[in-house]
This record gives structure tokens, sequence and C-alpha cells, in this order.
């Protein structure tokens, strides 16, 4: 397949190059677009056809469902075919558009594929000029899992997108780096007390200061539960390296990973370390990637894919990552690592 790789500027829209996406989007090809959360790989949500081709493209198991991207509220109202609760108001209010996805009970109108076959939709309006004029020109809600192979760290920069998905798309609109750099956090309404299936962009702390009341979805904090988001259970966001996370007071976590660096650079193999600005200094004789300042969780967030692909393009052997708090952005940092390393950790103690 040919592939139109584009640049964008986000602030002075080509209109042209805009209508020339939607047109492709409107004949069920597929465009990567920016979004504030990670580049997203985008196809008519109410076409099937078009909903093939990203499974397709991405090489996705057709049971992990895909969140629709709408620019407008009567969107939304058509997808779930009944008016929005008060709770659902409230969110939109306060988190739209932004990296919140909402799952409702779904109406008639959207594809069993979309929903990987289940009776809810997850929608969400994504807080980037290019994505939001994409959807209005091409006047249909666009389907877009992130734009990376299956089971890859999510592209947070134009260079991951072309590496993972030329020839495999038909268009792709490059932008500046992604401003979170991880994805939307996704909350289940579709019950009484709404559930967070994903942590992300908005934290626990800022849903609970609107409703009250937001659980966390025990498939999340246990690796022995099944997590109620199907694509919470695949393997993802993997470097090439295996990874191991060190967990403890940051003296202990530092002397740690320098012990098991040397060890594993005595057996002659490759190994990298994802530190933070406070403590990269620290590491001898490894490759060391700085996350950024642990006092500002949001850059640590906006990096951690970055850095994973970094350290595949080095061709480390094994990673070696200092944990974080999970709180705030912590708490999807940490989910995001935690799968990267496939659930390994070590706990020192201090
Ligand atoms: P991605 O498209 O890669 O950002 O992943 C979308 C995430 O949303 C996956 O974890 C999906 O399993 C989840 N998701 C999408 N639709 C639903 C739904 N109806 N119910 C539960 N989780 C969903
Ligand atoms: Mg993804």
């Amino acid at each position: 397949m040919n592939t139109e790789v584009v640049y964008l500027d986000e602030q002075a829209l080509d209109d042209h190059m805009i209508r020339r996406a939607a047109e492709i989007i409107r004949a069920d090809g597929t465009v990567v677009f920016p979004t504030e959360t990670v580049y997203g790989l985008g196809a008519n949500a109410l076409s099937e056809k078009a909903v093939e081709a990203i499974f397709a493209a991405k090489g996705r198991p057709s049971d992990n469902p895909l969140i629709v991207h709408i620019s407008h509220l009567d969107m939304l109202v058509y997808l779930i075919g009944e008016p929005l609760s008060d709770k659902a108001r409230l969110l939109i209010q306060r988190f739209w558009p932004g990296p919140l996805t909402l799952i409702f009970k779904k109406s008639g109108k959207v594809p069993s594929s979309v929903t990987a076959g289940l009776d809810t939709v997850a929608v969400r309006m994504p807080d980037n000029p290019a994505a939001l004029e994409l959807i209005r020109a091409s006047g249909l809600p666009i389907a877009a899992p992130s734009a990376n192979i299956s089971g890859k760290p999510s592209p947070t920069l134009p260079e991951h997108v072309v590496s993972d998905l030329q020839g495999r798309v038909d268009m792709i609109l490059c932008s500046t780096k992604s401003r979170i750099g991880l994805e939307s956090t996704v909350l289940d309404l579709s019950g009484s007390i709404p559930v967070i299936l994903r942590p992300g962009g908005v934290t626990y702390e800022e849903l609970a200061e609107v409703l009250g009341e937001v659980r966390i979805d025990k498939g999340l904090l246990d690796a022995h539960c099944t997590p109620k988001s199907p694509g919470m259970k695949y393997t993802h966001y993997a470097p090439d390296a295996d990874m191991v996370i060190v967990k403890g007071s940051i003296n202990s976590v530092q002397e740690k990973i320098q012990a098991l660096a040397a060890s594993k650079a005595s057996e002659g193999l490759s190994v990298g370390v994802l530190a933070s600005d406070e403590t990269a200094g620290y590491y001898k004789n490894v490759n060391v990637l700085s996350l950024g300042s642990r006092k500002n969780y949001a850059v640590i967030a906006s990096n951690v894919f970055e850095k994973l692909r970094e350290f595949d393009i080095i061709g480390v052997d094994v990673i070696y990552a200092e944990a974080y708090d999970e709180q705030g952005m912590g708490l999807a940092v940490m989910n995001r690592m935690k799968k990267a390393a496939g659930f390994n950790m070590i706990e020192v103690q201090p």
C-alpha cells in the first residue's frame, strides 16, 4: 500500500490536507493523526470494512475494542442513542476535549467490530486541532487506537508512526511530539458506580473530585485478576529488551540497579537504565536515559514511550527501570511500565 506522509502545522492547519485526509476517511481508508495523548490510527467508526482495516494495519486482536473519537456532542448522542446522564455531563464539561474516554451502553448504530462484540462503546473528544478538524471535515466519528504495531510502545513522535505503519495505512499526518504522551484514562459509566478501566491522562484524584465515588478496576492493581477492559490483558508497550522495574527508596533502588547492571555487563550483555534527572548521573558503564525530573510526573509520563523506543534503537539486552509513586500521573506511568516489563518487578528494602 502506498502511504502518503504529510507534515502539518497545528497552529496553521492546511485545509487542503485536512480535506484530503477526510476524503480518505469517507472512502473507508485509514489515516494516522496526532492527538494530545498519542498518535491515533483512524477510520470511519460506522463502517465495518473501515474498522477491519484498522485491526489489519496494527495486527490488533479482534477482541480488543476501539475508542471512537468525536468532535461534537451530537455524535455522542448518536452513538449511545439516549440523552446524557448527569455524571456524563459533569465529566464532559470538565475534561472534554481531553484525555478521558467514557464508556456507555451503545446504540444499534455502532458496528460490533468497533466494540469487539460488547454492548458498550468507548468515546472521547481529543484535544488537538488537527484531530478535531479531521473529524469535523469527515463528518463521521473516527475509531482510532494508538498508531503502533500491536504490542509495541505507543507512538508519541511522527517517526514512531512512520517506522511502524508506513506501507500499512493510506495517510500519515505528522505533527509535533504528543503533549501528554500516554493514552487516555478509560472510565466505565455503564454501571451505577464509575470504574477506571485504564489509568491515563486524567488522574484518579481529578475524577474523584468531580464524581465523589470512583473505583479502580481490580484487574489493574492485581496482576492475577483479569482486567475488565479487554485491551489491558495483552502484552503491551513492550521494548525489544527484557525489562525489570526496581522499587524502593531511591538510594536503595540506585544501588540495586547498579549492582544488577554490573553483573549483566560482566556476562557481556548491553544494559539500559531508565532513570530520572535526579538519579541519572549515578549510574556507571551503562546506557542511561532519563524520563525527566521526579518533581514533574507530567514530564515523566510524556517521555515513557519515547525512551522505551530509544532503547530499541540503541539495542540493549536488558532495561532496569526505577519505579515511581502510584499517585497522580504516577498511576498511569507505572501501569505502562509494568506492562512493558511483563510485571517483572523487584522490591528492595531500604
Ligand atoms: P487503544 O485504542 O490502544 O488506546 O486502547 C483502547 C483501550 O480501551 C483498550 O484497553 C480497550 O480494551 C479499551 N476499550 C475500548 N472500548 C471498550 C469497551 N467498550 N469496554 C471496555 N474497554 C474498552
Ligand atoms: Mg494501544
